[in-house]
C-alpha cells in the first residue's frame, strides 16, 4: 500500500453546529484541501438507498452514533479514493470515539509519510448551538451539502431565499437538526470529547482551542495561521 504525501491535517472536534462543516468547506474551496466528513458520507449512503444507508438511517435520525466498524470501513475506502496529492486534509466529525481514534492513529502511521496533525477544538456553549442548529439550512443535494444560516446576524445567508448559491438545489433542515434530536447529539458529543482530547494529548497531537463564537473571518484567520497558510 503506497504512502500519501499530504502533509497537513486538521481534526475538527466540536459539537454539532460549532462550525466544523463551514470551515471545512472554506478550506476546500479556497485552498484545495480535502474534507472527510463522515456525516456527509453517511447521508450520501442514506440518500442513495444503499444497504449501508438503510442500516444506519435510524441511528442518524435519532442522533446516535453509527457503529465504529461501519465508520472505519467508510474512512479507509474514502482515503484510498480521495486523498492522493491534496495539500491538506480535514477530518470533520471523525474520530468521534476512542476506538475510532486508535484506528485513526494506525491509519496515519501506515498511510501517510509525514503528516502533521493539528486538533482543533471548537469551544461554544450549548445554548448557542441550539440557536444555530434551529436556524441551520443544508443543501438537499447530497453531492453538495453546503451549509447556510437563517440567523439575522449571520454572514452565511443564501442569496436567494431557500436556494443553494452553489448548485441551485433547495435548502432544507436536516432531520437530526430538529430540536428533539439535538439534545441527544450534544450529550453524545460531551460524553466522548474529553476522552478523545486525553488520547490526543497522550499521543502528542497538537491541540488548539478555538473560540467558535468569534466572527467567521476571525476563526478563519486563526485556522489559516495554524495551517501556516
Ligand atoms: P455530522 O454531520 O458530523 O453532525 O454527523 C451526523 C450524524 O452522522 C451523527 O449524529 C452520527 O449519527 C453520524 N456520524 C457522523 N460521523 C460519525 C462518526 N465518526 N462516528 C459515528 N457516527 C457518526
Amino acid at each position: 500500500m503506497s504512502k500519501i504525501s499530504t502533509q497537513k491535517a486538521f481534526i475538527f472536534l466540536g459539537a454539532p453546529g460549532a462550525g466544523k462543516g463551514t470551515f471545512s468547506q472554506i478550506f476546500v474551496s479556497k485552498f484545495g484541501w480535502v474534507q472527510l466528513s463522515t456525516g456527509d458520507l453517511c447521508r450520501k449512503h442514506i440518500a442513495q438507498g444503499t444497504d449501508l444507508g438503510k442500516q444506519i438511517d435510524f441511528a442518524i435520525k435519532s442522533g446516535k452514533l453509527v457503529d465504529d466498524v461501519v465508520i472505519i470501513d467508510m474512512v479507509s475506502q474514502w482515503v484510498d479514493e480521495h486523498i492522493k496529492m491534496a495539500p491538506g486534509i480535514i477530518f470533520d466529525g471523525f474520530p468521534r470515539t476512542l476506538v475510532q481514534a486508535r484506528l485513526f492513529l494506525e491509519l496515519i502511521q501506515k498511510r501517510f509519510s509525514e503528516l502533521v496533525v493539528n486538533v482543533i477544538q471548537f469551544e461554544i456553549p450549548d445554548s448557542l448551538i441550539i440557536e444555530r442548529l434551529s436556524a441551520r439550512k443544508t443543501c438537499s443535494n447530497k453531492q453538495c451539502q453546503a451549509i447556510y444560516s437563517l440567523l439575522e446576524q449571520s454572514t452565511q445567508k443564501s442569496q436567494k431565499n431557500g436556494i443553494c448559491d452553489k448548485c441551485g438545489s433547495v435548502l432544507m433542515q436536516r432531520e437530526d437538526d430538529k430540536s428533539e434530536t439535538v439534545a441527544a447529539r450534544l450529550q453524545i458529543y460531551h460524553q466522548h470529547a474529553q476522552p478523545l482530547l486525553d488520547f490526543y494529548k497522550k499521543n502528542n497531537f497538537i491541540i488548539h482551542r478555538i473560540n467558535a463564537q468569534a466572527p467567521l473571518q476571525a476563526v478563519q484567520g486563526e485556522l489559516e495561521m495554524i495551517a501556516g497558510i
